[in-house]
């Protein structure tokens, strides 16, 4: 079963709104009225496949309540979702460890200032490149290939490596992120001349943008690019660029992590 926000709907409940508001004599209303006989019997069907999924996304709802909710009610409902869903969403982003490059962020709007969105469509999901735009939601949410995440796994002849030694398979001086790899390594020439070439092109077209090497934090200048509306393709290539560069080089592994049989 599926439950979609889109806008303020939640798409189950307004087919369930849309359900109950059939005229009478219609199969679509009469094959409801059977779901909820069914789910008040105690049996299962997809009324009670809707109530699990309602409370495991955090909203405090009982069988009896769904089966006798009016369609006038629904809206309502809809709305207590969609506050779980921001409550859980935001909580994820705030504790998860993928996520730091989520948190803080402020979202570029049309014609007002940035402000804090917890959904929206972003600006970086419309860079037409699909690669592109893959790569950089893969940096984004913590779902490339650096040794950050990589190391962090377990293999059959591998041990989790600690995150302080997760370190660059180039220069081995860092924690392998995508801050470091798209921002700081200086262990790979072509690395080093892809930034270069990409820097230079957002210093062109955002001479207002603060220089990369004068800020210490790399993470929130990384998080400063990718907020960048005029320049996202440009950080997305260059996101691909920076995978497909350490993707042709072996991953640096401790010795150590490796399970001798
Ligand atoms: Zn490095």
């Amino acid at each position: 079963m599926y439950i979609v926000i889109s806008g303020n709907r939640v798409v189950v409940l307004r087919y369930m709104e849309y359900l109950s508001r059939r005229p009478d004599r219609t199969y679509a209303l009469a094959a409801y009225r059977e779901a909820v006989l069914l789910a008040r019997s105690g049996k299962q069907g997809w009324l009670m496949d809707v109530v699990i999924v309602l409370r495991a996304l955090g909203l405090d709802i009982q069988l009896d309540e769904l089966n006798t909710v009016t369609p006038d009610a629904i809206p309502t409902l809809q709305s207590r979702l969609r506050v779980c869903l921001m409550d859980a969403i935001n909580g994820a982003i705030e504790t998860g460890h993928k996520t730091y490059l989520l948190r803080d962020r402020w979202e570029p709007q049309m014609g007002s200032r940035p402000r804090q969105e917890t959904m929206c469509l972003r600006h970086y999901l419309q860079v037409q490149t699909t690669a592109h735009r893959r790569a950089l939601t893969r940096v984004i949410l913590g779902c490339h290939l650096l040794a950050v995440e990589r190391l962090a796994w377990t293999e059959r002849y591998r041990r989790q490596v600690p995150h302080d030694e997760r370190l660059c398979r180039f220069c081995r001086h860092a924690v392998e992120t995508p801050e470091h790899a798209m921002l700081r390594c200086t262990g790979s020439q072509d690395l080093v001349e892809a930034r270069t070439e990409y820097l230079a092109k957002v210093y062109l077209g955002r001479p207002d943008l603060p220089i990369a090497s004068t800020i210490t934090d790399s993470a929130r200048y990384l998080q400063m690019l990718i907020c960048d509306v005029p320049t996202i393709d440009l950080t997305a290539s260059f996101a691909h660029r920076v995978l497909e560069i350490y993707g042709k080089a072996p991953m640096y592994i401790p010795a150590e992590y490796f399970v001798r049989s």
